[in-house]
This record gives C-alpha cells, sequence and structure tokens, in this order.
C-alpha cells in the first residue's frame, strides 16, 4: 500500500489559490486504510474550507483513485466536479495524477505520499520498498536492502550493525543481519556470498 500523511490545512488552502468552489475526491484504497480519507477526514477538510470561504461542491469516495477508468466513471458526470474550481484530492499522488489526466481539472494534493508499506495494525505502517524499479527481493531472503537499510546499501552491511540492531538505529533490525538469518535458514547462504546488485539510485 501507499503509505500518506496528511498535509497541513494551511498547504492545502495555499494551493487552492484563488479557487471559490471545490470538490473533494477521496480515495478507498491506500489512503482510506491510512484513515486519511475516511468520513472523518472528508468532513474535516469540507469544515475547514467553508470556514475559509470556499463553497464545497461536492464529494465522492473513488474505489481506486489511481484507477483512471474509475475515475472516468465515477467523477466524470458528476456536475458537481465538472462545476467545481478545483478538485482537492486525498489520495497517494498516483491518485491525484489520474484524475488530472481523466478531467484535466486544476487538482490539489490534500495529502502527502510516504512510502510503499505494509500495516502492521491500524496506524502502524512500514517502510519496505521504494519502488526502485529492479526488485533484487529473489536474491535478498524478501527484505529490501534499498529500503530497509538506513543506508540503503545493497551489497552487504556496513559493518556497525550492534546485536543485530542498525547502527543508525537500536530500536531497528539490521537489514543485512535480517537478510543474513534468513538467507542461512533457507540454506541459500551461497547466495549472501556472491550476491552483486548494481547501485540504485
Ligand atoms: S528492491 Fe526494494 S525498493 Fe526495489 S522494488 Fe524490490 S522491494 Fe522495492
Ligand atoms: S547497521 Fe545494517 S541497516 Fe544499519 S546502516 Fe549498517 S547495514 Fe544498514
Amino acid at each position: 500500500m501507499i503509505v500518506t500523511s496528511k498535509k497541513t490545512n494551511e498547504e492545502i488552502l495555499a494551493a487552492l489559490g484563488d479557487a471559490k468552489t471545490a470538490f473533494i475526491a477521496g480515495c478507498g484504497s491506500c489512503a482510506y486504510k491510512c484513515s486519511n480519507s475516511d468520513e472523518k477526514s472528508v468532513l474535516a477538510v469540507k469544515d475547514f474550507l467553508e470556514q475559509n470561504g470556499i463553497t464545497v461542491l461536492g464529494a465522492a469516495n473513488i474505489d481506486s483513485a489511481c484507477d483512471m477508468r474509475l475515475v472516468k466513471r465515477d467523477l466524470l458526470r458528476n456536475e458537481n466536479f465538472k462545476n467545481a474550481d478545483a478538485v482537492l484530492v486525498l489520495s497517494c499522488g498516483a491518485g491525484v495524477q489520474s484524475i488530472e489526466s481523466a478531467s484535466q481539472k486544476v487538482v490539489i494534493p490534500a495529502l502527502n505520499s510516504s512510502y510503499i508499506g505494509t500495516t502492521e495494525k491500524i496506524g502502524v505502517y512500514k517502510k519496505f520498498c521504494s519502488a526502485c524499479g529492479t526488485c533484487v527481493l529473489g536474491l535478498t531472503g524478501g527484505i529490501c536492502p534499498k529500503t530497509r537499510c538506513a543506508k540503503s546499501l545493497v551489497n552487504g552491511p556496513c559493518g556497525g550493525f550492534v546485536n543485530g540492531k542498525c547502527e543508525t538505529d537500536q530500536n531497528k533490525d539490521c537489514a543485512w543481519v535480517l537478510i543474513y538469518e534468513k538467507l542461512k535458514k533457507t540454506g541459500k547462504l551461497q547466495q549472501f556470498l556472491t550476491f552483486y546488485c548494481e547501485p540504485k539510485k
């Protein structure tokens, strides 16, 4: 899932500029699971906009804002959407751009896209992928060195770990210790010794 966080009201207001009317478009997938586009979030942002003189013409939640087919199906025929000066989007950056691309409307992100992560429990997410484009999980025991090593080292540890913990944060496991242990447990330690990965950007 794409983990998001809310922008401040002040940031949203500044981005809306001189818009007099707005439509709020939420995403029913990742942003919703992060409690950033649920009913409470939509109502909170709606109240804030109206308190600041912006009329909210309507709101809609799309099952997945990043799916342009759903954007076209659920938004493009909505008169309130069409008439709004700007669309405030509660989704990741892909959702914002999907709505822009399908409608050519002025779109304003209400959220920041932080990372691709897993949900441990509601409100607790772990950054597990940086979408580098050349996945090496098949060689690293299913543990991402680019994302889970504090220095993004992709060819082995820095050597600073203590008792399996990262030298930059004693509360975090060293990713390379995890990789080593996993490969050892699954009989693939040879992989650890021969592994080479081109530096990732
Ligand atoms: S190597 Fe890591 S950052 Fe790259 S695609 Fe795989 S999980 Fe994502
Ligand atoms: S201690 Fe481990 S996780 Fe931390 S920076 Fe070094 S190799 Fe990366």
